[in-house]
């Protein structure tokens, strides 16, 4: 195990923490007293180093700006009733990354820097994880080309980085998602599975033309026949059917294997209802729906946990769900809840001790 003196570690003279008003944290806004750096150059990860937050310089020709090898992650620390600080799951996520990273033709990240690193940041900004319920720190891990010279070829030279942003209370609204055909956001031999830059600037047109006509996210189809449901927005999607909890597979990768989508899967076995991952058509879907077996619909993933759909449109056919009779998200909810702030055995061994 790596401790602080392992990194080179240079503490800012002076903290951001009391100038914080930790009642209005938007998602994403604010970040820590400091980062960790980390340099991959001659076939090598270089010195790794914790510095205050700061701005970086990166030359014009910087290659991920131009061709777009940037990957990342998303995690999450919280603190529990015994005050200790404990990461969700992070040796997922560290895998997910070399995934994301073999896909884009990038070196791999040692679990050194990745996890171990983690760890050390986290610590070092300790008092940044607040302790309120429902609150974390947001942990982004991420890797980019730092090549300077224009041309389509692999990076010689890569930067990681890890950044941490409180965030507060994170309510998310029931949704409606607007089924997806025109555009697609992964298609088999793509990049779907891969958590890559380039996926997110992809949905945007999409995500704004649903937002226009009154829907707040999109429900991905598959690339050939617009027909099998992927994901929803940047979530993970799930179907509760009859008394089956039925989700997209993996399989074609076109969809991104969510931390949250393994620990709710295994929460709803471990409360004796069956999961189905397999492939799941909208009209399926719809069928369901018509005899009233379609109970509830929800999205997973690190940032909301878990966002109830309270309408689903596809074409003209709109479906409206009654969240109040609702009873396997809240469920879930509240016991990822409970296993993050410690009020629940961690019984899966989720929670990494900083
Ligand atoms: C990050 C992400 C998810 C959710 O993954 P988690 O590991 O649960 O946070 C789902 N879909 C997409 C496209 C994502 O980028």
């Amino acid at each position: 195990m790596t401790t602080l003196e392992d990194f080179k570690v240079t503490k800012t003279k002076q903290s951001k923490l009391p100038s914080m008003n930790f009642d209005d944290i938007p998602f994403g806004k604010y970040f820590t007293d400091h980062m960790l750096v980390a340099d991959y150059e001659n076939g090598e990860w270089g010195s790794v180093s914790i510095q205050p937050y700061q701005s970086i310089t990166i030359d014009p020709s910087c290659a991920a700006l131009h061709y777009g090898q940037a990957i990342f992650e998303g995690v999450k620390a919280y603190r529990n009733q015994q005050h200790e600080v404990c990461i969700f799951r992070p040796y997922e996520n560290f895998k997910r990354f070399n995934i994301s990273a073999r896909r884009m033709e990038m070196p791999d990240i040692p679990e050194e820097i990745f996890v171990n690193g983690m760890k050390q940041l986290v610590k070092l900004d300790e008092k940044w994880v607040p302790e309120k319920h429902d609150f974390s720190l947001y942990i982004r891990p991420f890797m980019f080309s730092t090549d300077e010279a224009i041309g389509v070829k692999p990076g010689s030279r890569y930067k990681f980085m890890i950044i941490l942003s409180p965030t507060g209370p994170y309510y998310s609204a029931p949704m409606r998602i607007y089924a997806e055909e025109k555009y697609v956001r992964a298609a088999k031999g793509g990049v779907g599975f891969a958590k890559v830059a380039g996926n997110y600037a992809a949905s945007l047109l999409a995500t704004s033309e649903a937002k226009r006509k009154g829907y707040d996210q999109i429900l991905w189809m598959d690339a050939n026949e617009h027909k099998y449901v992927q994901e929803c927005g940047t979530m993970n999607v799930f179907f509760i059917i009859g008394n089956k909890a039925i989700t997209p597979d993996l399989d074609q990768g076109t969809i991104l294997a969510g931390v949250t989508r393994d620990s709710v899967i295994r929460l709803i076995e471990d409360m004796g209802m069956q999961v189905e991952e397999r492939p799941l058509s909208i009209d399926e879907i719809i069928e369901a729906f018509r005899k009233e077996e379609l109970r509830e619909v929800f999205g997973t993933g690190t940032a909301a946990t878990i966002s109830m759909i309270k309408e689903l449109r596809y074409k003209d056919f709109v479906m409206n769900f009654d969240i109040n009779n609702w009873s396997v998200a809240p469920k879930i909810k509240s016991r990822l809840d409970n296993i993050k702030e410690g009020k629940e055995e961690d019984k899966f061994g989720w929670m990494v001790k900083i």
